[in-house]
């Protein structure tokens, strides 16, 4: 979450008119739980990720991110900055692209590989394409018609990180 937002803090200048704000994090919550956070009329989903845009916030089922972590620490990270995105997204009048879980996909690898915060390690690149695999077939997160296949999601968080934020903007 530093990672993230310290990125979007000190890019926002750069592409963006206004003053950046950080949404909020809610963070994990248990799906089913008195505590899980609504989302307007909708519960939080069992192994979810996701932007609330009326509450502005972010959250994700603990299971979801504790069994990526499991398989690689980067899956923490790129959760984070895809959900981040959609708040970038809703931010920006006229940024959100049609597509646009694979433009959140697009402006995470921008800010994953754009943060000055960050140190890749061996096999990161690796697990990320992994995760996004993983997130295209497996999760509710991402059914395909939602998030794009696991093809498009790779090719897109990677015109990211090549390109930049930029690469993920309307032209
Ligand atoms: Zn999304």
């Amino acid at each position: 979450m530093a990672v993230v937002d310290a990125f979007w803090s000190s890019h926002w200048d750069d592409h963006f008119t206004g003053t950046y704000q950080s949404p909020h994090v809610f963070g994990a919550y248990v799906a089913g739980s008195p505590e899980a956070p609504r989302c307007g009329d909708e519960a939080a989903a069992p192994g979810n990720a996701f932007y609330c845009p009326p509450g502005d916030f972010i959250a994700w089922d603990v299971t979801l991110m504790r069994d990526g972590h499991a398989q690689g620490d980067s899956w923490v990270y790129l959760v984070v900055a895809h959900e981040w995105a959609h708040a970038v997204q809703r931010r920006v009048s006229g940024l959100r692209a049609v597509a646009a879980e694979l433009q959140a996909d697009c402006l995470a690898g921008a800010t994953l590989f754009g943060s000055d915060d960050l140190v890749f390690e061996e096999g990161d690149g690796e697990e990320l394409a992994q995760a996004l695999t993983a997130l295209a077939d497996e999760t509710p997160w991402t059914r395909s018609e939602d998030h794009g296949d696991a093809a498009q999601r790779t090719t897109a968080f990677s015109n990211g990180g090549s390109g930049g934020v930029d690469a993920c903007l309307p032209r």
